[in-house]
């Protein structure tokens, strides 16, 4: 499988199509999950044209560090890091990925379960 320039999220980079945008850097970008499965559910995306961890390069460190730092930025401005939130990097089929473009979803406002299922 190759990096898909027309994918929905590097649509959403481009601003080709709308997001509700919830912060933006240089290299990051978040916005709302348009299907949410919790009160709080953001999606924190590098602007890289990676399409899982599985994809990532050692090149693409640093990014990935700005990436956690993000979601710790955005979980306190959303003010759900004191009650708590989860992180989560689907990876394949196994894991439910359903959009090739590398994305940590930022879920928060309610009890989670664990394991997840
Ligand atoms: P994953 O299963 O980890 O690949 O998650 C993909 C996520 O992208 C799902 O939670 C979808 O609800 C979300 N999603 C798909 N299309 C859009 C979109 N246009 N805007 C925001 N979120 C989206």
């Amino acid at each position: 499988m190759t990096y898909d320039e027309n994918g929905i999220f590097a649509k959403i980079i481009r601003k080709e199509i709308p997001a509700k945008i919830v912060y933006e850097t240089e290299n990051v970008l978040a916005f709302e999950d348009v299907n949410p499965k919790a009160p709080v559910h953001v999606l924190i995306v590098p602007k890289l044209r990676v399409m899982s961890v599985d994809d990532l390069a050692d090149e693409h460190a640093q990014v990935m560090g700005e990436l956690l730092l993000a979601a710790r930025d955005i979980a306190r401005e959303l003010g759900v890091n004191e009650h708590g939130y989860r992180l989560v990097i689907n990876t394949n089929a196994n894991a439910g990925q359903e959009v090739f473009h590398l994305h940590v979803h930022l879920l928060a406002g309610r009890k989670m379960t664990w394991p997840p299922g």
